[in-house]
């Protein structure tokens, strides 16, 4: 059967083509949407793996900062301080430089050694903004 010259067995076999090609491009949109999907909940699974650790880690770095930690009182204004063994810490105060030992006894500096404590984080922060 012909009609304007064109074979209508030609045009059917076109349509189903069409029809064919159009169903697997379909199928292929599926298909990339479902590794889309995939791959967002592993990239999801991955960020809260990410989060869970971090969480953690810092739990620890608390839990060994109280641990290390020794209350003490400022032996300049009595306010109440938390430092850390093995180090000098200023008090929010009054300013006073404290130093606690690994055992965790506290001895306060003396202005001549808390200027020299100063001036030497001072020089160590000059020599890193001098870096950049
Ligand atoms: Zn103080």
């Amino acid at each position: 059967m012909r009609s304007n010259g064109v074979d209508i067995g030609s045009l059917i076999r076109l349509g189903l083509q069409i029809a064919r090609s159009v169903e697997a491009h379909e199928d292929k949109l599926a298909s990339i949407a479902r590794e889309q999907t995939s791959r967002n909940e592993a990239e999801h699974m991955r960020q809260r793996a990410i989060a869970e650790s971090k969480a953690l880690e810092q739990r620890k770095l608390a839990e060994q900062i109280a641990k290390e930690s020794v209350a003490i009182s400022c032996q300049g204004c009595g306010a109440h301080l938390a430092i850390r063994k093995s180090s000098i810490s200023f008090c929010a105060y009054c300013g006073s430089a404290i130093r606690v030992d690994a055992e965790g006894k506290a001895t306060i500096l003396s202005p001549e050694a808390r200027k020299a404590v100063i001036e030497r984080a001072q020089q160590q922060k000059d020599q890193t903004e001098g870096n950049t």
